[in-house]
């Protein structure tokens, strides 16, 4: 069963403007409550009506499963049992409310969305014609589907540390294999990716020295970017740490994009142009967003490891 473009678009347009689904499930299920979960819990959560959470009330207690006369507590006085009992309680309950609203989440997916578009869910079961790859940090603030409203089968996605795509000669990683299976199997059209303000990967590459072998897992591989950093220093010497981070923050991201034309089978494609690459930029201290197109023709122009970039939008 083949998904039409139409179909896609039909759905794209049925949601336009593209909603995340997290955003979308927040204004299904938010009300005013008095609802106590503790942080770190987003404060949105907060207004989630318990009268709903009936999967909470369905997950078994852990403290039910606790063998009686714990000797937790020998030794210790009235109140102090009191309060560690209540501690215990509340961390019982917040468990409960960890997985009782993920399980509420996955039903209101579930009733809200996929059993209203059954049909497109079905075809999604037999393939995947995702349209974009994208490559994004890890960075739990930063869900790509959740600021830009991918929705099922539109984006096949990686995720890793400051969003780096290594080149070639670096060999096999996670991430080049996503790229493999993104480019040569799905035939994605675009590449997208993503880097964001305040990355700790980032900031991590900008502060490691360069000519200290390190067998910390992060530093080797942040050190991908080390010629965007290399750029970065150079243009920026002027500038505060924190400046010279949100630069490189950018500068890696069209590193990475540099990279991907390392790829014979990426290069190939963009060359006959039925793959574009892009970069985006997401400030989550004044949600905007950055978005460009790096310019194969004119790349091929410059020196070697240089870029041009075009269409380049702001969001905000
Ligand atoms: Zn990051």
């Amino acid at each position: 069963m083949h998904i039409t473009g139409s179909r896609i678009s039909s759905l794209l347009c049925s949601n336009a403007p593209l909603v995340g689904y997290d955003s979308w499930w927040c204004l299904r299920f938010s009300a005013p409550t008095n609802s106590s979960i503790t942080r770190p819990w987003p404060k949105f959560m907060d207004g989630v009506r318990t009268d709903r959470c009936l999967a909470v009330a369905s997950i078994p207690s852990i403290m039910e499963k606790q063998p009686e006369g714990s000797n937790d507590c020998v030794g210790l006085g009235q109140e102090e049992k009191k309060g560690l009992e209540e501690r215990k309680m509340a961390e019982t309950d917040g468990y409960q409310n960890l997985f009782g609203l993920m399980k509420q989440r996955f039903l209101g997916f579930k009733n809200q969305k996929y059993m209203k578009e059954l049909e497109y869910f079905r075809a999604l079961a037999e393939a995947q014609f995702p349209k974009f790859m994208v490559i994004g940090c890890a960075d739990s603030r930063v869900c790509p589907s959740n600021i830009l409203g991918f929705q099922p089968g539109e984006a096949f996605m990686i995720r890793n540390i400051a969003n780096l795509v290594p080149v070639m000669k670096n060999g096999p990683s996670e991430c080049n294999a996503a790229l493999d299976f993104a480019v040569n199997t799905l035939q994605v059209e675009n590449i997208l990716v993503i880097g964001h303000s305040s990355c700790a990967g980032i900031e991590t590459l900008m502060n490691m020295q360069e000519d200290v072998e390190s067998r910390n897992f992060i530093h080797k591989w942040v050190a991908n970017g080390k010629l965007a950093k290399q750029r970065t220093k150079a243009a920026t010497a002027h500038l505060s740490f924190g400046q010279q981070c949100r630069f490189c923050e950018k500068e890696s991201i069209n590193q990475s994009l540099l990279n991907l034309l390392s790829y014979p089978w990426i290069e190939d494609r963009v060359r006959r142009e039925s793959l574009s690459l892009h970069g985006g930029y997401y400030n989550f201290s004044n949600c905007s967003f950055e978005k460009w197109t790096l310019d194969f023709k004119q790349c091929n122009k410059k020196e070697e490891n240089s870029y041009v970039v075009k269409e380049q939008e702001f969001w905000c």
